[in-house]
């Protein structure tokens, strides 16, 4: 068996999916690779707070109105809070293209 170049003791290891840090989640911006994002229709809305509740990313928060509005530093396009609105308040639409 070949003997490794670097010995590390597993104490020196960093821990794998462990939270070390509460609100470390906050340092990751997921909207980053967005190809979809939701676009709210206020005309439609009933402030039911759905989306806000079925959102995997909590990236929805409530406005001064009331009207739930998503972060895109954190919404990562997914639709869901789309497909769960009962009121069809909320539309997908495709980012554009940045120029390179
Ligand atoms: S789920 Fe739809 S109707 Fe309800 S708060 Fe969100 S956008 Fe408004
Ligand atoms: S598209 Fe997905 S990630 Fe973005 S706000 Fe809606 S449910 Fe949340």
């Amino acid at each position: 068996m070949a003997k490794a170049d670097i010995e590390i003791l597993w104490t020196e290891l960093e821990p794998g999916c462990v939270v070390t840090e509460p609100g470390s989640s906050k340092a990751y911006r997921t909207g980053d690779w967005r190809s979809f994002r939701p676009v709210l229709n206020k005309d439609r809305c009933i402030q039911c707070g759905l989306c806000w509740i079925f959102c995997p990313d909590m990236a929805y928060a409530q406005d001064g109105e009331g009207y739930y509005e998503s972060n895109p530093e954190y919404c990562k396009g997914c639709g869901v809070c789309a497909k769960e609105c009962p009121t069809n308040a909320i539309g997908m639409v495709e980012e554009e293209e940045p120029e390179l």
